[in-house]
């Protein structure tokens, strides 16, 4: 039978592992199987071409338990409800687990924004805005960018709500430009949350990171910061990179201005030119002789045809949803440290959850506090699920890593519930 790939329901399945693991009392779980609300918006917007087009937006906020749910909003053509639901699942999970006052939700628009011009796109945003404006706020809801929308997107939107609530409401949206106070780290911070991750990894597996061989899948904001800030902290060996196109393997290392050129005169990196460089395909360098990999693209890349030729011994998962879970188990099985995308990218949204405290106090930060608070969160964060782990371990019950991280972020989000009489 071919594996279960719904996004949705593989975060059901998930949350129902570590519901039985936990001895999750039952009318908690039965919450926490399904979202909060799910919204669904159709959005006329004139084109430059005069016609009025028609699209269709949907908000999902997940859980606000423990503060008003936080996630981004994705432009995509094959945009669709489960997917959203799966990650604003996971963004309550990531949220809860990192320990900081949000629930979760995600946003996004079925459109192609590659076939729209600039007008066309602010017109949708602020109209997807105006749409949902009495559902978000601050206090509420915040969005954020994600797939394909940028921090000029993020502009208009706190723009057209600044306007419906008659005045400047920063905090009503994160990853805005620096200009109109995003904040400083933000755009590299989900990468540099991986590396302190990384880095608390290979101290517990001894794996000495100046002599470590990595694979990233993906040169987006995620893959290309992953990649330049483990050769810049650790001086690590990235020996393979790729895009949707394919990608590069050179034991010598890669070097980014080839990597640029490469994507520049060839459309992408798997053009890059050296004395050793060699095309691997995107299946290729999941398989590579690594010791880290870090899936940094799109969902289901590991899956369980495929995760036995696994030989990394660290998988830091980067994307959302890069292994499914009949992957999961192998993984499990084959005794490799998978530690899990709502641990591994969360600094994404704890870079977010600063800008969100600067702006509500309008007080702003030196960049180098901003990395140290986003250091201290995700040792934490990575520190309490090995601790989970071991918690179940000491009884006698090997756990994954997902599973402890479940636990953690689950038990959090049950007992607040609990707290406020909501079972
Ligand atoms: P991006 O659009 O900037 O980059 C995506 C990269 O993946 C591109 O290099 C693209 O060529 C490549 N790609 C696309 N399809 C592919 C395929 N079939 N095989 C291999 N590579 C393919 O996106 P991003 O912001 O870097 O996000 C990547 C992943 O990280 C997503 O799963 C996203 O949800 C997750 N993530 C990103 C952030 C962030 O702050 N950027 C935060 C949390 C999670």
């Amino acid at each position: 039978m071919a594996e279960e790939l719904n996004p949705f329901k593989i975060a059901q399945a998930q949350l129902d592992t570590a519901a039985e693991t936990m001895n999750l009392d039952r009318q908690a779980h039965a919450i926490l199987r399904e979202p909060m609300r799910t919204l669904t918006v159709n959005i006329p917007v004139r084109m430059s071409d005069k016609q009025v087009h028609t699209y269709t937006g949907f908000r999902v906020q997940y859980n606000d338990a423990r503060g008003p749910t936080k996630g981004g909003i994705r432009f995509h053509p094959q945009e669709n409800i489960d997917t959203v639901k799966a990650l604003s699942a996971w963004m309550t999970w990531k949220c809860s687990l990192a320990n900081i006052p949000y629930g979760g939700a995600k946003g996004g628009i079925i459109c192609d924004p590659k076939g729209m011009d600039e007008r066309e796109l602010e017109s949708l945003s602020r109209a997807y805005i105006r749409s949902l404006g009495r559902y978000i706020g601050p206090d509420v809801d915040i969005p954020a960018p994600d797939v394909y929308t940028t921090p000029q997107i993020m502009a208009w939107m706190m723009d057209e709500y600044s306007n419906i609530v008659r005045h400047n409401e920063w905090g009503v949206i994160t990853g805005k430009p620096v200009e109109i106070w995003g904040s400083e780290g933000r755009k590299d911070s989900t990468a540099m949350g991986a590396m302190y991750i990384m880095r608390e990894a290979a101290k517990m597996l001894k794996i000495d990171l100046k002599k470590a061989k990595i694979a990233v899948q993906g040169f987006g904001n995620a893959g290309m910061y992953a990649y330049t800030l483990s050769k810049k902290m650790f001086g690590a060996n990235v020996v393979a990179i790729s895009d949707s196109k394919g990608g590069v393997y050179d034991p010598d290392g890669l070097d980014l201005k080839k990597l640029n050129d490469a994507k520049d005169k060839t459309g992408s990196v798997d053009g890059y030119k050296s004395k050793n460089a060699e095309k691997v395909s995107n299946e290729k360098l999941l398989e590579l002789d690594v010791d880290i990999l870090i899936p940094a693209a799109i969902e289901n890349q590991v899956r369980g045809d495929n995760a036995d030729d696994i030989k990394a011994k660290l998988l830091l998962e980067l994307a959302n949803g890069p292994v499914t879970p009949e992957a999961d188990a192998i993984l499990h099985e084959k005794k490799v440290l998978d530690l899990p995308d709502f641990l591994v990218n969360s600094g994404g949204v704890v870079g977010s959850y600063f800008e969100w405290v600067q702006n509500i106090n309008g007080y702003y930060w030196e960049t180098d506090d901003f990395y140290a608070k986003l250091d201290k969160i995700l040792t934490k964060s990575f520190k309490s699920t090995i601790d989970m782990r071991k918690s179940y371990m000491d009884n006698g019950k090997r756990i994954s890593p997902r599973t402890a991280a479940y636990i953690v972020a689950v038990d959090r989000v049950a007992k607040a519930m609990k707290v406020r009489g909501w079972y």
